[in-house]
């Protein structure tokens, strides 16, 4: 490696002064432009350690740390004090964002590992254009990739000039990174990148003014709190997550390992979430990572570009901002069984299992995986889910929940059928019971339906890995709208044979319907079907003898009164449930 070291070194008798928080790439740009020289001639004023002699200049961990001789340079040349020295190179966030352990200033090649593993750009900033026009400094957070938007302008940040099609300050080459040091002075303002790689002739750099470029307004207020908070680790400030105090560089753990884990696992409906101006990306992102057939592109490399770091903030934030750690738990949840699901259906170790998890994390993510038991039958490995019991199951499950997550794993199977098998599936999720008997039996099912439902079960279903997935997630939607007490209302309505006719009389004023013993009856049928989520059937109202009418009739009755009555009925019947449950204590 060639050392070139400089000629002796002078103090300047005036220069432009560092901004607090500026990059010291900036500041050489602006110093130089000032006193009308190339960066790279101002760099060697400077007395900066080089790693070439050239047209281009590239003084050595530019920009990432100061080595010794670069430090003395600076002393000499400028008298800033060292902290303010310091506070231009990336190493500042070596206590808070950045882990440089794998730094050392006797090896160049040692900035590659930075490069690789933590999230910051060595070669090239992002930035503002609106807070260009009010000057030419460059923030030194503009490098870092969890950089999205503009907390000032809330916009997202550029990550390249469109009139050259490279990164902002790269340099003068596509891909030699360095300081101009034979031309003139280079306008801070202008984009400067040298498009061209051929060195016969010396093309012109380009001449973007940054601050006429257009921007995207983003002012999403989970992407806006994030990077607020991201500037604050960077700060080196307290942190917290879930209630927890933490370090900075902990807080970004936790940041990269939730930044990992909605990566690997999102899918079209995450997608359906984010602000529009970074959906099609993401979705790119989402399509690329299917081709890869894995969990995608490096999952702990850094956001490549603003709009992934604000996909990123924005996908995180519900977990990153709980308050406390019961809320974490529900906002984690459904991505940890997410992954289990993933690991138990292509049968593979943690995808994330490398990734540090600073310890309130650790100990959340390891409460919320569930343990891998077998399950006989046609079950394979099954996530259990947790805080949910027998009471909380439906004897059918919800059409709609049936019809997203189930019903394509099921073999020709009749929806109602299908629901009940799923809701016994549900028990036995739940409960763990070891045979589909023993679960509807938990259930509480009826005898003969249960033995209509179960047997054969195993037949039905077409993907056995896909079909537990579905449970899991079924589980899941019954959580998320808040528990019900299932088991509690069948009981309070298990005598409902019909709501009294005077009721029903007083229901139907003026709505044109006459309130019939018929009507009655499919009135607390109706009831007990929307309150317990069981099969009409099985209700107290349609069991016994309907005198003179045979199944057929029931329920082409039952039909009638769902098209005709029941729409209008509906908000008086359910309050008239409501005041029935009330009155037994269930809700
Ligand atoms: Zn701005
Ligand atoms: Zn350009």
């Amino acid at each position: 490696m060639e050392i070139t070291a400089s000629a002796v070194v002078r103090r300047l008798p005036f220069f432009v002064k560092p901004q607090a928080g500026e990059a010291f790439a900036s500041w050489i740009t602006r110093a130089a432009f000032d006193l009308g020289v190339g960066p790279g001639q101002f760099a060697h004023v400077l007395g900066l350690e080089m790693r070439r002699a050239s047209e281009v200049t590239r003084p050595a961990f530019f920009g990432v740390i100061l080595t010794d001789q670069s430090r003395q340079g600076l002393r000499l040349s400028t008298g800033l004090p060292e902290s303010v020295l310091e506070g231009m190179q990336l190493a500042c966030y070596g206590d808070s964002l950045l882990d440089l352990s794998g730094l050392d200033v006797a090896t160049e090649t040692s900035l590659r590992t930075v490069w690789t593993s933590q999230w910051v750009q060595l070669y090239a900033s992002r930035c503002c254009p609106l807070c260009l026009r009010s000057g030419t400094v460059w923030p030194l957070w503009w490098r870092l990739e969890a950089a999205a938007i503009c907390p000032v302008h809330s916009c997202l940040l550029l990550d390249e000039c469109p009139s050259c099609g490279i990164r902002f300050r790269r340099g003068n080459y596509g891909l030699h990174r360095g300081l101009l040091a034979r031309r003139g002075a280079m306008d801070p303002r202008l984009c400067g990148n040298r498009s061209h790689r051929s060195t016969e002739s010396l093309p012109g750099l380009c001449e973007q003014v940054i601050a006429d470029l257009p921007v995207t307004a983003l002012s999403d207020t989970h992407v806006l709190s994030m990077q607020e908070r991201l500037l604050q680790a960077a700060d080196g400030s307290r942190m917290s997550v879930f209630g927890e105090r933490v370090s900075a560089r902990e807080w970004v753990s936790c940041l990269r390992y939730f930044a990992a884990m909605v990566r690997s696992m999102s899918g079209e409906s995450e997608t359906g979430r984010l602000p529009a101006a970074l959906r099609s990306r993401f979705a790119s992102y989402l399509a690329r990572r299917e081709s890869m057939g894995r969990l995608g592109p490096k999952l702990q490399s850094g956001p490549a570009t603003s709009t992934d770091a604000a996909a990123v903030f924005a996908l995180t934030a519900p977990m990153m901002l709980s308050s406390d750690l019961e809320q974490a738990a529900k906002e984690v949840e459904p991505w940890v069984l997410r992954l289990v699901a993933h690991r138990v259906k292509n049968k593979i170790r943690d995808p994330l299992g490398h990734i540090d998890r600073p310890a309130p994390l650790d100990s959340l993510i390891r409460r919320l995986t569930p343990q891998y038991r077998r399950v006989i039958g046609p079950a394979t490995a099954l996530p259990r889910t947790t805080g949910i019991s027998l009471q909380h199951l439906p004897h059918l499950l919800a059409e709609r929940d049936y019809d997203d997550l189930i019903s394509r794993h099921m073999h020709r199977t009749h929806a109602v059928t299908g629901r009940l098998m799923a809701a016994v599936a549900l028990a036995k999720h739940v409960s763990g019971s070891d045979t589909w008997a023993a679960a509807a039996e938990a259930l509480g099912m009826e005898r003969d339906v249960a033995e209509r439902v179960t047997g054969g079960i195993g037949n039905r279903i077409a993907d056995s890995a896909g079909f537990w997935q579905g449970v899991g997630e079924a589980s899941l939607r019954l959580k998320e709208r808040g528990l019900v007490d299932y088991a509690a209302r069948r009981a309070a309505l298990s005598t409902l044979r019909r709501v009294p006719l005077e009721d029903l009389t007083v229901m139907c004023r003026q709505t044109g319907i006459r309130a019939t013993d018929q009507r009655s009856r499919y009135a607390a049928v109706w009831i007990w079907t929307e309150t317990t989520g069981g099969d009409h059937r099985k209700s107290p109202g349609f069991a016994g003898a309907w005198h003179g009418v045979s199944q057929g009739g029931n329920d082409l009755g039952w039909w009638k009164f769902r098209q005709n009555v029941q729409p209008i009925l509906r908000e008086p019947l359910s309050a008239w449930a409501a005041r029935l449950l009330a009155a037994s204590g269930v809700h």
